[in-house]
């Protein structure tokens, strides 16, 4: 399918492996000039030659807000421009109310939350002032049903996806679109980290018996990117194999 993508300029956040990875070689698939970071140099400069068409590689921390702007600014001037933002980072630890201290919200609060919302404060400007963009956001299937482990995740998780949707309202006449997409259960490096290390015996859990691929995922999210989903916009979007059992 081409997604009428070709050309467009793509900043791809934490995207030296896993979802961001899988995103990030997606979208140079379609013709997209992509920039992507992740926080060491020689791990990130391999994944972008992996992907090849060019592709960008930017050492960044996204742990801080200034990390994180800081990143779209590096790929603004590497690529001339950003139409397309990533908004990702990595997960936050697993822990329950029990074993997290108040402490480690406000390290969750940055990674997972003003990371991106640092990230729209620079991109989204230039966006709205051409009038085409795209916003998609990696959060996680808890924001719509919190995992008992991760409550560090559900928390932040669910304040940026307020913020999202609160943007998306306020731009949607400029031509920029921001969703977010909410990964259920895909064989990543983080999800073998949180489950022993043994994720496709996790495949049991998923309604479409089977454990998603990264590639699968990142499909998704380029056709989130594309010019006909112009009309998508404000959806928190569950990517899980059907597991999320709610209507809404
Ligand atoms: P992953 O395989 O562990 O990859 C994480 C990526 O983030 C790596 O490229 C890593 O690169 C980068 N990263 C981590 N911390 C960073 C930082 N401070 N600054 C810059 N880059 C950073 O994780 P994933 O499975 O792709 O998950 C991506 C996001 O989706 C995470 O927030 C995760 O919690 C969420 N999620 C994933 C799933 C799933 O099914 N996989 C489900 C629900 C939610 P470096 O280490 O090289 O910096």
């Amino acid at each position: 399918m081409d997604l009428g993508i070709a050309g467009r300029r793509a900043a791809v956040a934490a995207a030296s492996k896993g979802l961001g990875y899988a995103t990030a070689k997606a979208l140079a698939a379609e013709g997209v000039q992509v920039a992507m970071c992740g926080r060491n140099s020689e791990t990130i400069a391999a994944a972008a030659a992996e992907i090849g068409h060019g592709a960008v590689p930017i050492v960044a921390d996204l742990s801080s807000p200034m990390g994180a702007s800081t990143f779209v600014h590096d790929a603004h001037v590497a690529l001339g421009g950003v139409d397309i933002l990533i908004a990702n980072a990595g997960g936050p630890p697993p822990g329950n109310f029990a074993s997290t201290t108040v402490d480690q919200y406000l390290a969750a609060f940055e990674l997972n939350c003003r990371s991106t919302i640092a990230m729209c404060y620079e991109a989204v400007p230039a966006m709205r002032a051409q009038r085409w963009g795209r916003v998609v956001a990696i959060t996680s299937i808890a924001v719509r049903q919190p995992i008992a482990s991760l409550i560090l995740s559900n928390t932040a998780r669910a304040g940026v996806t307020g913020f999202l949707k609160t943007l998306a309202r306020e731009i949607a006449k400029d031509g920029v679109t921001v969703n977010s997409l909410q990964p259920g259960l895909h064989a990543t490096d983080r999800i073998k980290a949180l489950h022993g290390g043994d994720a496709e015996s996790l495949a049991a859990a998923v309604a479409a018996g089977t454990i998603g691929a990264a590639d699968d995922f990142g499909a998704i999210a380029a056709f989130v990117c594309s010019d006909s989903a112009r009309f998508l916009t404000g959806a928190a979007i569950p990517v899980d194999g059907g597991t999320y059992e709610g209507l809404l």
